[in-house]
């Protein structure tokens, strides 16, 4: 089951040049750029350039504060770096319980949420802060297609329809890790993928989760 491949054919049939695996060398032009050149040695003609080459969490004003600092700032369940201090949001990489793993999530609703746990830890008798259990979702609207993701899906988990099909553009896949579902996608049936967060919550096996899909239907 690929979804990318799914996404990718979306964005063709609406006229877009999809190139996986293809190293930009460098820009050409004059006053202003009107080519990208590409390591194969072919050209795509542009007259405007957008580059989307990821981002890293700024935490170099923290080092030597005595903070972990890995690839964000390293905390445990309830978000806290050290006693009294708190990270939140896409610099804090925090323990999941849900997931049993490290996570930094970049999307507001992550932000939103995991901001109100923290106040609630702050305020909280020592002790007493309680972990930040999330299940991250986000979403994006592409041409007609209302896409939604829930928990937290990784490239190597084994991915299957659970509703609709992939062709009709109409579907939920499901993620599978070590026989529980650890995540959801959706295009067009945020409703049914929505049914799935409790299943994620409560990491549960997949034969139940086949058969909730089932029931569902
Ligand atoms: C191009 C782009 C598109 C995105 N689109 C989406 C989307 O569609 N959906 C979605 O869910 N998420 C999206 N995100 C991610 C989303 O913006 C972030 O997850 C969210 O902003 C994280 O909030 P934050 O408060 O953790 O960090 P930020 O919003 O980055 O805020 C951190 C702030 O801290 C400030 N700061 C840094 N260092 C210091 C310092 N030493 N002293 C004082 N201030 C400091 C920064 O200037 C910044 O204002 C997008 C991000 C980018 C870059």
């Amino acid at each position: 089951v690929e979804v990318g491949e799914a996404c990718a054919a979306m964005h063709r049939a609406h006229g877009v040049d999809v190139r996986c695996n293809a190293l930009v060398a460098g820009f050409e032009g004059g006053e202003r750029v009107e080519r990208v050149l590409l390591a194969d040695g072919s050209t795509v003609e542009a007259n405007l350039v957008v580059v989307g080459i990821g981002v890293a969490p700024e935490t170099r004003w923290l080092e030597g504060s005595g903070l972990e600092l890995r690839d964000g700032v390293v905390c445990d369940a309830t978000c806290a770096a050290a006693p009294g201090i708190y990270a939140l949001g896409d610099v804090c990489r925090w323990y999941n319980p849900i997931f049993e793993e490290e996570m930094r999530v970049e999307h507001w609703t992550n932000v939103i949420h995991q901001s109100r746990q923290v106040a609630r830890n702050l305020l909280a008798e020592p002790g007493e802060a309680k972990p930040f259990a999330s299940v991250p979702y986000v979403w994006s609207d592409q041409y007609d297609a209302s896409i939604q993701s829930l928990g937290h899906p990784k490239a190597d988990d084994a991915v299957e329809v659970l509703h609709g099909s992939l062709e009709s553009l109409e579907f939920v896949v499901g993620y599978r890790r070590n026989g529980i579902i650890v995540g959801g996608l959706t295009f067009n049936m945020p409703q049914q993928l929505s049914a799935y967060r409790p299943l994620i919550e409560q990491r549960t096996p997949w034969e139940a989760v086949l058969e909730h899909a089932r029931a569902m239907d």
